[in-house]
């Protein structure tokens, strides 16, 4: 299959992108490299684009043609997103709208869009699952629930099949150590923990230690980012597969959580380094515990974890800081 990969230079696209190319698809990947890198575009072609750039967008695609497209290039810094509202409204949700614009005049039938747990916001019930309301509390989140919405109309009046994936905390690296996380910031949990094992930060900050959990920090569902990865060739294979009709949505996680102090002391163990922890304020906009009911996900596509185990997520992502 031909299919071109929007942000696929990035963190999450080049694992999806490598995986594709091991499985013999024909990938252009479509990446401004503001955060990502050529080095991790291991399969396919690489064009230098901008998703905000029309022109180039549609000929890049209409001479390429693509059987199905996959959306990864977008704005992700949550704090960011509340400082630049509009930063985050013109990359993810009217620049989409060009794409979407390419997609629907080359007649693409198949779409696969990166959406984020971020649309839930605070929610009540956990695990979260997929008829959860929106109701999301910053800019980033809401510019991804915009475009679920978008979608979820253009499909109904065209031809057009979409899933949207819902990420949870995303981590890890790739198993064989060629690809990671390699943003110049970043805000994340276990990346950040790393990195002050490694010396980069002289401690890490606990933000908020009152939580109503077992230990008072917070519990997220960290999934590696490989599972993730096959998350969307499954999410692709169902489209085709299947008669899906208009978009559907889904959420990527294990389904179980892990605290910050947890994340620590795995960390702790795996690096073999004793690193400095502070206890630190509450970090505004941050949920107690955020799981994932991924039951669409298996059910649907056939997924399955691979990798769900903490201490392996952190074990490749130190791999990676490591060497880089
Ligand atoms: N966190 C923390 N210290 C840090 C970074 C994150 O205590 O240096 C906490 C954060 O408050 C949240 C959890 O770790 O409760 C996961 O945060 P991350 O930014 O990795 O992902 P999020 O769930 O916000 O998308």
């Amino acid at each position: 299959m031909k299919i071109f990969v929007t942000g696929g230079a990035g963190y999450i696209g080049s694992h999806v992108v490598k995986l594709l190319g091991q499985e013999g698809h024909d990938i252009l990947v479509y990446d401004n490299l503001s955060t990502g890198h050529e080095w991790a575009v291991l399969s396919g072609k690489l064009v230098k684009g901008d998703i905000s750039d029309l022109d180039k967008l549609k000929e890049t695609i209409k001479s390429f043609l693509p059987d199905a497209v996959i959306h990864f290039a977008a704005s992700i810094q949550v704090e960011e997103s509340t400082r630049l509202p509009l930063l985050y409204y013109q990359n993810n949700v009217s620049n989409t709208i060009n794409l979407l614009n390419a997609v629907m005049e080359n007649n693409i039938p198949y779409f696969i869009y990166s959406s984020t747990a971020a649309v839930y916001g605070i929610p009540e019930i956990i695990p979260i699952d997929e008829s959860t309301p929106l109701s999301p509390i910053n800019p980033y989140g809401t510019s991804k629930a915009m475009v679920e919405n978008i979608l979820d109309d253009l499909t109904r009046v065209s031809k057009l099949k979409c899933v949207s994936l819902r990420y949870f905390n995303v981590a890890g690296a790739d198993p064989s150590g060629q690809l990671g996380q390699a943003y110049k910031e970043t805000t994340h949990l276990i990346t950040r923990v790393l990195k002050t094992a490694k010396g980069e930060f002289s401690k890490i900050s606990i933000y908020g230690n009152d939580y109503d959990t077992p230990d008072g920090t917070c519990i997220r569902d960290y999934i590696h980012v490989t599972d993730l990865a096959w998350a969307h060739i499954c999410a692709l294979f169902y489209l085709i597969d299947k008669t899906v009709k208009n978009s559907i949505v889904m959420n990527c996680g294990y389904g179980r959580g892990f605290s910050v102090r947890e994340v620590i002391k795995m960390a702790r163990k795996v690096t073999n380094i004793d690193f400095k922890v502070e206890e630190s304020a509450r970090r505004s906009g941050d949920a107690p515990v955020i799981i994932a009911n991924s039951q669409r996900l298996k059910d649907l596509t056939g997924w399955k974890a691979k990798y769900d185990d903490l201490e392996y997520i952190i074990k490749t992502a130190w791999e990676w800081e490591k060497k880089n």
